[in-house]
């Protein structure tokens, strides 16, 4: 089977579980909350009759709509099928050179197997023992960088002026902050794309507004990186964005009560949990996203996972070094999560133990 020897062989990214059974779902950090509702309209309104049509290649009702919203002009932002979509082609557009790529060795694990698949040369860079990321490691040579801020699945976020200073420093690479998290209350990158010609910001409709089965997501920065992120795309897949996706992805940028609401409530969620699970001598990194990344002062993650498992609430566990006993936990609604507390008071003041 010689044909075999030219296969591009690659580990693939192994998403969260999907259980097709009601299960409290705890773990690929989707939103507990539906869309808005202007979305369940615009889906109601929707004339299936222009399916027969192809959708418009440059989605442009879309790029322009949230344009307007982060107040830029529609050359200075790229639309994708979700952020996965985007990174990607940033990697295959971007990361060219000899050069290692840098990010962290703990963070979203889709870098390295988008490295693999293109074939770009990187780097990861050890998080300090508080998971925060070390600033040095990005000033020295290498053929771009990814920092995903807040961090996943750690959830702590670096401040502005040290995200500024990476790009800064490094005005011969492009620098992709990918901002999946960013609305659970941490500090946009956004505003330093006029100032930096290097840097795009990545952000995503599937966490904060609900919409991870739409697949929608952005990249924003100056109009020659888009540009030459449009040229990749238009290479691979003309029509990534489908017809509905480009009208439910409208109607859910012009709710912005709605979102802020869904938001507001997670924030507030996510913060009590932090008492409750403290309570239940668990520590974490202080989380400014979705979901809190926890270890157990005496009972091992996989035992917990596993126990969870069993009684159908769902977190996410990941087989990797130095981050083996975390559990990522995605913060639900309130019940959701108050059955999980409830749980585990039980389990760990019991014979377990
Ligand atoms: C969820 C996530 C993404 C991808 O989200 P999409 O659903 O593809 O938009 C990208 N980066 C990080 C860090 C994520 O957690």
């Amino acid at each position: 089977m010689s044909w075999e020897r030219n296969v591009r062989k690659v580990e693939p990214y192994v998403p969260g579980e999907q259980p097709q059974r009601k299960v409290i779902k705890l773990n690929t950090n989707e939103n507990p909350y539906p869309p808005s509702p202007l979305v369940t309209d615009a889906i109601q309104r929707f004339d299936e009759t222009k399916l027969r049509l192809y959708p418009d290649p440059k989605a442009e009702l879309l790029v322009d709509a949230w344009a307007d919203y982060c107040r830029l002009p529609s050359d200075q932002v790229f639309v994708g099928v979700g952020s996965d979509d985007v990174l990607s082609i940033a990697f295959l557009t971007f990361f060219n050179g000899k050069k290692p790529v840098l990010f962290p060795d703990i963070t979203y694990s889709f870098y390295d197997v988008w490295c693999d698949v293109y074939r770009i040369p990187y780097k990861t860079r050890a998080l300090d023992e508080n998971f925060a990321i070390v600033k040095e490691d990005y000033l020295t040579e290498n053929g771009g960088i990814v920092i995903a801020n807040p961090n996943a699945p750690t959830g702590r976020q670096e401040d502005l002026d040290f995200i500024e200073d990476i790009v800064r420093s490094n005005p011969d690479s492009v620098v992709i902050i990918d901002e999946a998290y960013v609305d659970f209350g941490a500090e946009s990158a956004l505003c330093l794309i006029d100032k930096y010609d290097n840097l795009l910001v990545v952000q995503t409709f599937s966490k904060s507004r609900a919409m991870a089965g739409l697949r929608i997501g952005f990249a924003m920065g100056n109009p020659k990186l888009i540009r030459y992120m449009n040229d990749v795309k238009f290479s691979v897949n003309s029509y990534t964005m489908n017809m509905p996706s480009i009208y439910y992805g409208i109607a859910a940028i012009q709710d912005q009560k709605y979102f802020e609401t869904i938001t507001g409530r997670i924030i507030r969620t996510r913060e009590r949990m932090k008492r409750e699970l403290h309570k239940l001598g668990f520590s974490f990194a202080d989380s400014v996203a979705n979901f809190i990344f926890v270890t157990h002062e005496i009972v091992p993650a996989v035992d917990i996972f596993e126990e969870l498992k069993k009684n159908d609430i769902y977190v996410r566990h990941f087989n990797q070094d130095r981050i083996g006993d975390y559990l990522r936990i995605t913060i639900g609604t309130d019940e959701e999560m108050d059955c999980m507390i409830e749980f585990l008071k039980k389990y760990l003041d019991g014979g377990s133990l």
